[in-house]
């Protein structure tokens, strides 16, 4: 048994969350009157990233960026609509996708016998509950931590020690799950944590104390059966 609390990303680690994203975006663009082309979900996904980057550099703040993020939209569109109200309906739209990554469900399972389990996620507070309410994932967690809810964003360390102090958690004992490098990985560095960087579609980097490309090698990792 080499960790005894799991702490896992929610978005693209157990929630497939380019899919919600696409499907949201695309139902908010026709609501507007703007043909929803994946060109263009493309173009929102480009600019919702560069701001959620700029956010984990410290640049800008939660509520300029989820604003700021469709009138850059709109503006390249040519479209001169409300940006907050469109911002809304899209968290909305987010809300009632719940997809999960393929086979997270099943490490979840293999996991909860012998682990204690926190989600962890930078997401926001509205949109991840009602995510959360939407998917099969409630019975499998210990814990629920949101960036907004508590007042601090992954990847500072205080984020990942209120977490684990909530779950009574070692930090000896405890690993990061997740799939972005500057939030959740940098994040369990931050915190002291050992991490296992999801990357399905590769890649390479010094911070993660192990790299998988898919889910299923995680319980393998966490209960030390390799
Ligand atoms: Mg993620």
């Amino acid at each position: 048994m080499r960790y005894k609390t799991v702490l896992f990303d929610g978005d693209n680690t157990l929630f497939d969350f380019d899919a919600a994203e696409a499907k949201a975006i695309c139902r908010t663009m026709a609501d507007r009157g703007l043909e929803p082309t994946p060109e263009r979900a493309a173009l929102y996904a480009r600019i919702n990233r560069a701001l959620w980057d700029a956010l984990y550099r410290g640049e800008v703040t939660r509520d300029f960026l989820v604003v700021e993020r469709f009138r850059r939209l709109g503006a390249a569109l040519g479209w001169s609509g409300d940006p907050a109200a469109w911002n809304r309906a899209y968290e909305a739209a987010l809300g009632d996708c719940g997809d999960l990554i393929p086979g997270a469900l099943a490490v979840l399972e293999r996991l909860r016998p012998h682990c204690v389990i926190g989600l962890v996620t930078n997401g926001l507070k509205a949109t991840q509950r009602r995510r959360l309410g939407n998917s099969s994932l409630t019975p499998y967690l210990d814990g629920v931590f949101i960036s907004q809810e508590l007042g601090v964003n992954k990847p500072e360390a205080a984020f990942f020690q209120t977490a684990m102090a909530a779950l009574g958690a070692d930090p000896a004992a405890t690993v990061v799950v997740g799939d972005d490098l500057l939030s959740d990985i940098q994040g369990a560095v931050n915190a002291g944590l050992d991490s296992i960087w999801y990357a399905p579609k590769g890649g390479s980097s010094p911070l993660p104390t192990y790299q998988v490309r898919a889910l299923e090698e995680i319980p393998a990792l966490v209960l030390g059966e390799n």
